[in-house]
C-alpha cells in the first residue's frame, strides 16, 4: 500500500521541474514518465553488454551494468518507499546511475580519462549526464530525454567545482556545498550494498576469491557462521547465497535505522531543509566500518586480481588505440559523430562514441580497424 510522501520528498509540488517544459503525462507521474525514458533509451539496453567487473563475454551469469543498475533499483526503491520518499524518482535515478560508464568498468573509464587529459577530462557521472541531456536521440522537440532537474541532480553524483561552475543550476551544490535529495542520497547507499555484495558472489563464482578468504572480513564471517549455525548440511553455492543475502539484509535494516534515527532528528519539514543539512541517508559507524573492509578485500583480493589485471591492461589496450586512431583521422567515425566533432571539437566526438560502445562492441571494432582479414 502506498502511503503519503514525507513533506522533504522530492514530489510535483516542489520539483524544480523540465527544462522544455511538456503537457504533463496522462495515465502516470512525471517521475514515472522520466524512469520510462531512461528505460527506453539506447544507453539504457547497452548497459547489458558492459562490464561490472568481469568482461561481459567471460561467462553468463557474471553481473553486468544492465543486471547491477536493476539490483541497485530493487534496493532503492524499497529504501525509499518505507521512509515514505519518492520511489519512482529514486528507481528513475538508479536505473540511469551507470549509463555514462564505458566499455570494460573502471579500467575502461580510467583509460578514457587518460586520453581526455587534454580536452577537459573524462568521467562516468557527467558522461551518465550528457547522455541524458544530450546524446539521447528520441525525441521530436529537444536532445536528449528531457529529465526532470531532480532526476537530472540524482544522475551527477559527484563533480568537480571547476566543472560544476559550467552546470548552471545543476552545479551550484557542488559550491555551495548542499546535499541532493534523500530520493538521490539513497541511491548512492544502494549502488554500495549492490555492488559490494554481487561482486563477493562474481568472485566467489569465479573461483578467483574464496569463502575461506573471505573469513577475514567480519561482516562476511559473522554471517557466513549464522548461516552454517542454521543450516548445517548446506551445500557451498546455497550457503554463499544465503550468507549474501543475509549480509543485504542487515546492510538494507542498518541504513533504513540509521537514516530514520537522523531524519527524526533533524525532523526537517522541506526538501529545503534536507538539502541544507549534512547527509542524512547513511549507514551507522559500525556498518560504515565493516562495508570499508569489505571494499579493502574486494580492492585487494579480486579487481587486483592478476586475471582482472590482464582483461585491464587489454582494455587500457583497446581504448586508448581506439581513440588514438579516430583522433588522427576523424573520418573514420561513423557520420553522427563526425557531425557532433563540428560542433563540439573531435575530442568530445570520440570520447562520446568510445564511451557508448559495449565491450564486445569495442573488441569488434578495434579488431575492424586493426587487424588484416577483418571486414
Ligand atoms: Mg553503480
Amino acid at each position: 500500500m502506498r502511503t503519503e510522501l514525507a513533506p522533504y520528498a522530492v514530489s510535483e509540488t516542489n520539483t524544480r521541474g523540465r527544462v522544455v517544459s511538456e503537457p504533463r503525462p496522462k495515465a502516470r507521474g512525471e517521475f514515472q514518465r522520466d524512469r520510462d525514458r531512461i528505460v527506453h533509451s539506447t544507453a539504457f539496453r547497452r548497459l547489458e553488454y558492459k562490464t561490472q567487473v568481469f568482461v561481459n563475454h567471460e561467462g553468463d551469469l557474471f553481473r553486468t551494468r544492465l543486471t547491477h543498475s536493476i539490483e541497485v533499483a530493487q534496493i532503492a526503491r524499497s529504501v525509499a518507499r518505507t521512509l515514505n520518499l519518492n520511489d519512482d524518482l529514486t528507481e528513475g535515478i538508479a536505473l540511469a546511475h551507470d549509463l555514462g560508464h564505458t566499455p570494460f568498468g573502471h579500467a575502461g573509464q580510467d583509460a578514457l580519462n587518460e586520453c581526455m587529459q587534454d580536452h577537459g577530462g573524462f568521467e562516468h557521472n557527467l558522461q551518465s549526464l550528457r547522455i541524458v541531456d544530450r546524446l539521447e536521440e528520441r525525441y521530436g522537440a529537444f536532445d536528449g530525454l528531457n529529465l526532470m532537474f531532480e532526476t537530472r541532480e540524482g544522475i551527477l553524483k559527484h563533480c568537480s567545482p571547476a566543472r560544476a561552475r559550467g552546470l548552471g543550476e545543476l552545479g551550484l551544490r557542488f559550491l555551495d556545498n548542499r546535499r541532493p535529495s534523500l530520493e538521490a542520497q539513497i541511491c548512492n547507499l544502494a549502488d554500495e550494498i549492490a555492488y559490494n555484495n554481487h561482486d563477493v558472489d562474481d568472485g566467489l563464482r569465479s573461483g578467483l576469491i574464496t569463502a575461506e578468504h573471505l573469513s577475514a572480513v567480519s561482516l562476511f564471517a559473522r554471517h557466513a557462521r549464522e548461516v552454517a549455525a542454521e543450516f548445517p548440511d548446506l551445500p557451498e553455492r546455497r550457503r554463499v547465497h544465503e550468507t549474501i543475502r543475509s549480509m543485504i539484509d542487515a546492510q538494507v535494516t542498518d541504513l533504513l535505522a540509521e537514516s530514520a534515527h537522523r531524519i527524526a532528528a533533524l525532523a526537517p519539514h522541506s526538501l529545503d531543509e534536507v538539502r541544507a543539512a549534512p547527509a542524512l541517508i547513511g549507514f551507522s559507524a559500525e556498518m560504515a566500518g565493516e562495508n570499508r573492509a569489505m571494499k579493502t578485500f574486494l580492492r585487494d583480493h579480486l579487481y587486483q586480481h592478476y586475471q582482472v589485471l590482464r582483461m585491464t591492461y587489454k582494455a587500457r589496450r583497446i581504448i586508448c588505440d581506439l581513440f588514438a586512431a579516430f583522433m588522427a583521422d576523424p573520418r573514420l567515425l561513423p557520420e553522427q559523430y563526425q557531425t557532433l566533432g563540428v560542433v563540439e571539437g573531435n575530442a568530445r566526438a570520440v570520447a562520446d562514441y568510445v564511451a557508448g560502445m559495449t565491450d564486445r562492441y569495442a573488441i569488434r571494432e578495434y579488431r575492424r580497424l586493426f587487424s588484416v582479414g577483418e571486414p
